[in-house]
């Protein structure tokens, strides 16, 4: 019995040997070709472990360790794909595995923004950079590739590299708010009658705050009963402290009585209007008539699509006065018959408009002038002679509004003829209704002059003159 057992194991194991014995040999590597591996750019390369063995197919437990050929390497310094072949030889026997490797940059740019503690942004200017800078790990300096966008209080700074990488960075934009409401009115002033009733509409807006009109403080008041220019004060402040202070008049005035009744022995007024009519006369006109206040209009008859209102203003009360027909120097100033027959032409066609035959002229330039001498010598000294021996009576000025002057407006005219009109007690104004700014500035003349006792009256023959004195 114990015989049998040991033949039935010496058997078995003589069957496992020659199994053994027959069963082949392989080689094999213990990683898998088909993972891939990633690195990122400029990372360290740490190689996988490859090992190879020579073993048998089914007994795999008989093996040894083998010696492996490696072709092929990976630079992390460059971007793409790598293999590595791993080859291993034994005897008749060869393998080999390849390996994938990728070399890839997955690194965000950096995007640095320049901030600048003192740095503020107005409140609705637009927001002016400090400045920033940007970095790619791989595409190196990439500042001029980042694009901005503001939105709302912040600025978006956004940027993608050459592999894709994206990034985005805010700032918050830092407002302040340094400017003033703004206090704005119907009209730059009021004007009302003795005994009306006055509103003074007005809204006060704040870049920053919106509407502050309800903010607004208002000192002083206009007595309706008294003539007389009551100056009222609007205050307001908006959120962030910025003040507004804005002084603005109110006028009370009294209608002036139609000018044979009145019979100043001072502070008289004589408004001249030379050079038109003109497409602003008609709005003269009317700013005249809402005060009765009569003026001279010394007119030229070249403004044909405008001349009627010289008949319409010799209706209302105005006087006319010549002004020449050309207004032309080279050609009034030529001879004395040329002045005359020009002058003349004038008359007829102002006659035409009113029916009568005006005897007050002005010199085109004035009397004083000297731009006369270049087309006839010591013609204004035969003129101002000559023009009196026919009847007439000229008019130079003593208050020039300026409005001829090059930087003129509206404001300059009331204060020149102001200052002007202040000075003397009886004033001749010289405008020209030629131009808007002027005869914009005319119906706060006549207020300034009707609360301060100033007549307002049209020139005629008896009128007191005024003669600059002759140059030529
Ligand atoms: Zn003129």
């Amino acid at each position: 019995m114990k015989n049998k057992i040991i033949m039935a194991t010496i058997l078995f194991l003589l069957v496992i040997a020659s199994f053994m014995i027959l069963d082949e040999n392989e080689i094999v590597f213990d990683l898998a070709d088909d993972i891939q591996y990633q690195f990122e750019y400029k990372s360290e390369f740490i190689e996988p472990v490859v090992k190879a063995y020579y073993q048998k197919k089914t007994f795999k437990f008989i093996r040894t360790s083998l010696d492996i050929e490696k072709v092929g390497e990976v630079n992390t310094s460059i971007l793409g794909e790598y293999s590595i072949k791993y080859k291993a030889k034994k005897e008749n026997n060869e393998n080999e595995i390849v390996l994938k490797f990728l070399v890839v940059d997955t690194t965000s740019p950096n995007i640095e923004l320049i901030e600048n503690e003192e740095h503020f942004t107005e409140y609705g200017s637009e927001y002016i950079e400090e400045g920033y800078s940007c970095f790619d790990n791989y595409d190196g300096d990439i500042t001029d590739k980042v694009t901005r966008e503001v939105k709302g209080d912040k600025v978006i700074y956004s940027v993608t590299d050459s592999s894709g990488n994206t990034a985005v960075k805010e700032r918050e934009i830092k407002y302040i708010d340094t400017t003033s409401p703004v206090i704005s009115f119907d009209s730059p002033y009021t004007a009302i009658e003795v005994g009306e009733s006055y509103y003074v509409g007005f809204t006060a807006y704040d870049l920053k705050d919106g509407d502050l009109t309800k903010n607004v403080t208002v000192t002083g008041e206009a007595d309706i009963e008294k003539i007389g220019i009551y100056t009222l004060t609007y205050v307001v402040s908006d959120f962030s402290g910025n003040v507004t202070t804005v002084k603005r008049n109110v006028y009370v005035y009294k209608k002036q009585a139609d000018p044979d009744s009145l019979n100043p022995t001072k502070k008289v007024v004589y408004l001249t209007f030379d050079d038109g009519p003109s497409s602003h006369t008609s709005r003269l006109l009317d700013i005249l008539d809402k005060y009765n206040v009569k003026a001279t209009f010394f007119v030229n008859g070249k403004n044909k699509s405008y001349f009627y209102n010289v008949g319409k203003a010799y209706q209302k009360g105005h006087s006319i006065g010549n002004h020449t027909y050309s207004h032309n120097y080279s050609k009034v100033y030529s001879s004395v018959d040329n002045f005359y027959s020009d002058l003349n032409y004038n008359g007829e066609l102002i006659y035409q408009q009113t029916g009568s035959y005006t005897k007050l002229i002005r010199f085109p330039g004035g009397s004083s002038n000297t731009v006369s001498k270049k087309y006839c010598k010591g013609i204004m000294s035969t003129l101002v002679h000559s023009v009196s021996n026919n009847g007439y009576k000229y008019f130079d000025w003593n208050v020039s509004s300026g409005d001829a002057g090059k930087n003129s407006n509206r404001n300059s005219v009331y204060n020149n003829v102001i200052n002007g009109i202040k000075k003397r007690n009886v004033s001749i104004v010289l405008q020209h209704d030629t131009k808007g700014f002027s005869v914009d500035a005319v119906e706060e003349i006549i207020l300034w002059g009707l609360a301060n006792g100033y007549t307002f009256l049209p020139l005629n023959l008896s009128s007191p003159t005024c003669h600059h004195g002759v140059k030529n």
